[in-house]
């Protein structure tokens, strides 16, 4: 059976697919966006955020790695790169101040879990949402998950970058319900959005796909007219298979975890986008779009 780290799971999330929705956030992601605001998922490897208000100080986390150690140097400096190393740290910190960033998870115990809730997916025409990270980097356990969701009744949606192979997105096809496809630019490498932008186009080609669509308007990434006539020209051509677009403004919260990743935060210091830049895109977005499948202005609360 397939286990995976799991940083967060929300059992009654309206913003990631149709009804309620129960919603894994996976570890493990094949890009790197320097804004993420969820930079625990990034990395697939259990790592350990440090809330250094909550230390007491009481060194017990020196002493479980080191019986010399000094107990000035509280808490412990953890190095995220080599994180196996503090687990008994953290194992003795009696405050929470070290904290794992993820747990493991079967694929039996989130549908069992699922199961306890299932009035509330089934009247509500939710279901399971795969997000992250990003679940197609995490296939296998992903396609297990999604395969026994489907047998035991419930709809799937797969929240993904689509950067992948097509013969992998293919793979999902028999038990994914659902795309929430993350378009991020028209045209980086480094995002490899050819990839997604290419698999996006043969989804949306392919009879009954259901597709929504999500892009993040980030400052000095994507804050340009230019991107968003390219954006809505090739949502526009993509047709009727989109159901939904919405531009999410970019938001700083994530900082905190950065801090406590102990990693620096490309855009720290940046501030909400404002509203009117948002007013903008939306205006761009419409002369190409129905206006009914245009949504704008909501924060990006997780995902
Ligand atoms: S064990 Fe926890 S509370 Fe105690 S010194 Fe270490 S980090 Fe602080």
């Amino acid at each position: 059976m397939q286990k995976c780290l799991i940083t967060k799971i929300v059992k009654d999330s309206i913003l990631d697919g149709p009804g309620c929705r129960y919603v894994t956030f996976v570890k493990g992601c094949n890009l790197n966006c320097p804004w993420c605001h969820n930079p625990e998922t990034k990395s697939s490897k259990q790592e350990v955020f440090t809330y250094s208000r909550f230390c007491i100080h009481c060194g017990n986390c020196v002493n479980a790695l080191s019986a010399d150690a000094q107990l000035e140097v509280t808490p412990v400096e953890i190095d995220n790169s080599n994180s196996e190393q503090y687990f008994n740290a953290v194992e003795a910190c009696p405050t929470k101040t070290l904290e794992y960033a993820s747990s493991e998870y079967s694929t039996d115990e989130i549908i069992d879990d699922m199961r306890k809730y299932s009035i509330m997916y089934s009247k509500t025409k939710g279901g399971l949402t795969i997000s992250g990270g990003d679940p197609l980097f995490v296939a296998d356990f992903s396609f297990e998950l999604f395969t026994k969701a489907k047998a035991a009744g419930f709809h799937t949606a797969a929240d993904t970058a689509l950067s992948f192979k097509w013969d992998i997105v293919e793979k999902f096809l028999p038990v994914v319900d659902m795309w929430l496809i993350d378009l991020k630019h028209i045209d980086d490498n480094n995002l490899k959005t050819d990839l997604t932008i290419a698999n996006l186009l043969k989804l949306a080609n392919i009879s009954g796909s259901k597709i929504w669509i999500r892009i993040p308007i980030v400052p000095g990434y994507n804050d340009n007219e230019a991107i968003w006539e390219a954006m809505a020209t090739l949502l526009n051509d993509a047709g009727n298979a989109i159901e939904q677009v919405s531009l999410l403004p970019f938001h700083p919260f994530g900082t905190a975890k950065y801090e406590a990743l102990r990693i620096d935060y490309p855009f720290s210091g940046v501030k909400h986008l404002d509203d009117s830049v948002i007013d903008n895109a939306t205006e761009i977005f419409s002369k190409h779009l129905r206006p009914e499948i245009l949504t704008k202005g909501r924060r990006i609360l997780h995902g």
